[in-house]
This record gives structure tokens, sequence and C-alpha cells, in this order.
């Protein structure tokens, strides 16, 4: 597998937010989010094998515990990936699938815990969401809607409403976007969209969802990476 990095930090967000967790990120991503925080994955890593990344899991977490499969996008390397989570589940990891459901969720073992980021318009990469993936979703999974605007939440009020999602996972997440550059204060001045603003939007709307907040931006420098 191509991979840009390998580090245990607290787990930012979904309701494991605030849990030590060991993150596997991977390389490489087919979209391009207007705010994405990660593209210092698109390119380069280093090969590794399962076996590598296995040891590095265990030696940062031994004995089992909360691990992250994130990227870039993990499923583009499916062949490889979904084997190493069916290792993690079975040395008894907590195996948690970051993707933004852009790639088929039907060879994710029953086991992972997915958690879906659902791309909104002010992404630039709206609609690229594959529909059939709701089929693969399990009362464990969470979805996450990361929102730059009014038209965001929008959408993802009525993606939900349209699809009855509360029912059908665990948790849904409304996450206000942060600046792609944002660096130095920890607050929520580097969000796209005002924590507050989208609270009370929520409370009006009694939206059956929960306020995401990215915890590690919060604690470290919004630039830091691997933590
Ligand atoms: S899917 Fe994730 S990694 Fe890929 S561009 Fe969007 S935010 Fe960045």
């Amino acid at each position: 597998m191509q991979v840009t990095e390998i580090y245990k930090s607290l787990q930012g967000e979904s309701t494991h937010a605030g849990l030590a967790c060991v993150f596997v990120r991977l390389t490489g991503c087919n979209l391009r989010c207007t705010w994405c925080d990660s593209e210092y994955t698109f390119h380069g890593g280093h090969r590794m094998t399962s076996d590598e990344i296995m040891a590095d899991v265990s030696r940062l977490s031994p004995g089992g515990g909360l691990v992250e499969i994130t990227g870039g996008e993990p499923l583009l390397q499916e062949r490889e990936v979904v084997p190493l989570m069916q290792r993690f589940i079975g040395q008894g990891y907590v195996v948690l699938l970051e993707t933004s459901g852009e790639r088929s969720l039907h060879n994710v073992p029953g086991e992972v815990i997915k958690i879906i980021d659902v791309k909104c318009p002010d992404s630039g990469e709206g609609g690229t969401f594959r529909v059939e993936n709701l089929n693969h979703l399990t009362v464990k999974d969470e979805l996450k809607f990361v929102l730059a605007s009014r038209a965001d939440y929008d959408f993802a009020c009525d993606f939900l409403r349209q699809h009855d999602l509360a029912k059908k996972v665990n948790a849904v997440l409304l996450s206000p976007a942060f600046r792609k550059d944002a660096t130095g204060a920890r607050d929520s001045s580097h969000c796209l969209l005002d924590p507050q603003q989208l609270a009370e939007w929520m409370i009006a709307d009694n939206v059956p969802a929960r306020l995401g907040l990215q915890l590690h931006k919060f604690i470290w420098d919004p630039a830091a990476k691997g933590v």
C-alpha cells in the first residue's frame, strides 16, 4: 500500500472524538475538495506491506484499541486495504474507515465503522457520493457533512430527510469547514461557517444530527500534521 503517514493522536471527529487512535493515512485521492486540509496526501508517500503497517500500529497501540484508515481516499487501494482491515479486526482493533463514499462500500467488512463524508456543493465535489452506498450503511456507521455555507447546510438537511438517514446510522454529523490555510490561533475564527450560526440553524430546524467540531484543530495548531 502507498502510505503517507502512521501516527497516534486523539480522534478529532465522529462520535469517537476525544479517544486515543492510531491513524493510517493512505496516499492518493480522486477528489479535490476546495477546503481540503490533506493535500499533502495527494502524492508521494511510501510503499508498505500489510505486515509493516500492522507492526507500526501494534507498536503504537499494543493489543488493540482504535485504528482509523483514512487518506486521501483509502478505498482507491481497496484490493489491499480490505484484507488489512480484516487483519486489524482479527487482532481485536476497533476499525474506523473514513471515506467520501464515491467508491463502492460493498466489500468493506461488516465490523468496520464507516465514517462517510458526503460532499456538499461548496466543496466543489458535490454529487460524487455513490447513492447505492446507502444500501451498505449499518447502524454502527456515521455520516458527516462538512459545511461552508447555508447552501451546504440546506443540501445536508434535504439529503438527510430524503433518505431518512437519522434512523439508518449511529450518527449524522454537521461540521463547519476549516480554512485550509488556517494556522496560529486554535479557535473557530478559521471556520468557513461560524459554528454559532450553524448551531442556531440546527436548533431552529430541530435537525436530527449533531454538530461536530474538529477537536484536534482546537488542541494543536490547525496547520499541524500528524496530530
Ligand atoms: S476527499 Fe478528503 S482528501 Fe480527498 S480532496 Fe476531499 S477532503 Fe481532501
